[in-house]
């Protein structure tokens, strides 16, 4: 079977009909990133940065920063490679933050990154230069606000300016109900968009996304699929990308959903790419988008899979 999904390797991400969806990978080590370029990623569409740092006493230096950067980013010169910044967050959080957690919860990690600028432009300065061969862009997870994009773009900035480099697309993950509601705000700001789709279900669905009965495929539920349609439209309206980079984006029964409100990039585990490939090469995008259209007006998320099943996978 991994065979017969790999022998698709070479052929355009693109669905029947002839819409491109871009494919790209999530990553955090360089043997992930060699498997992604095996499997014909177009790039990285998000590398988690935080997982080296995750018993750090001290906000990490520029050079701890390269020193896990380079192996990655060395691979994938001319390549679009989204670097998402440190995502300490509810659950995962360095000893640094522990006096800031209460009852074992952090919350969010941007604020206090935020607080300690000097953290962000240490790692903008590592990324600035272990990717300078790349197509970089930089994402901001947990935004909540458009002033936090703001000050991370400013920061930045800086860097850029003080490296003598170009400044690369900054981009906000929406994985907040608080994002989503600001959506067109953060637009204007924003060079692209990322739904997290991992935090924004359990958020939406009001779990805790350590609970082992959150699932990727929860993000097909009527409520989760119209906040990401509502960052679609907010994101198109000024023509910003969007892609998905949770779980969710290698679902079987959550792809068709995410094509059919218009989402323009998908990236997955490596390990998923093959199959997500084959998949999206089997779906009809206008078929996606009237699939799409009727699910947010059901109240179930059975209902959803239904429909998906019978119109997208019938033989599934
Ligand atoms: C997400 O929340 O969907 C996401 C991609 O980020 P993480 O799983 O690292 O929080
Ligand atoms: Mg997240």
């Amino acid at each position: 079977r991994r065979e017969v999904l790999a022998a698709e390797r070479d052929l355009p991400s693109q669905t029947l009909d002839g819409r491109a969806v871009a494919l790209r990978a999530n990553v955090a080590t360089a043997i992930e990133t060699k498997a992604a370029n095996n499997a014909n990623a177009d790039g990285v569409g998000l590398l988690r940065t935080e997982l080296p740092f995750l018993d750090t006493h001290k906000w990490p230096t520029a050079d701890q920063h390269t020193a896990v950067l380079t192996p990655i980013l060395s691979k994938l010169a001319g390549k679009p490679v989204t670097v998402r910044t440190l995502d300490f967050a509810d659950d995962k959080f360095p000893p640094l933050l522990a006096d800031k957690a209460v009852d074992g919860h952090l919350g969010r990690g941007l604020p206090y990154m935020l607080a300690a600028p000097q953290a962000f432009a240490n790692q903008f300065r590592a990324i600035l230069t272990a990717g300078a061969a790349c197509d970089l862009r930089i994402m901001i997870p947990m935004v909540a606000t458009v002033d936090e994009l703001a000050s991370c773009a400013r920061i930045l900035a800086e860097v850029a300016t003080e490296l003598g480099v170009p400044t690369p697309p900054i981009g906000a993950m929406i994985e907040l109900p608080e994002a989503v509601e600001i959506a067109s705000e953060l637009a204007g700001q924003a060079g692209f968009f990322s739904i997290g789709s991992n935090d924004l279900t359990s958020q939406v669905l009001r779990l805790d996304r350590r609970d082992p009965a959150v699932s990727p495929a929860l993000a097909a539920h009527p409520r989760v699929l119209q906040a990401i349609a509502r960052t679609v439209t907010a994101a198109h309206e000024r023509g910003l990308k969007v892609s998905v980079c949770g779980d969710a984006a290698a679902h079987p029964l959550v792809v068709p959903l995410l094509i059919g409100v218009g989402c323009d990039v998908l990236s997955v585990a490596p390990a998923a790419l093959d199959e997500v490939r084959v998949r999206i090469r089997r779906l009809d995008a206008r078929v996606c988008a009237e699939v799409a259209a009727e699910a947010m007006g059901f109240e179930t998320l059975e209902s959803v899979q239904r429909v998906v099943r019978q119109r997208c996978w019938p033989e599934m």
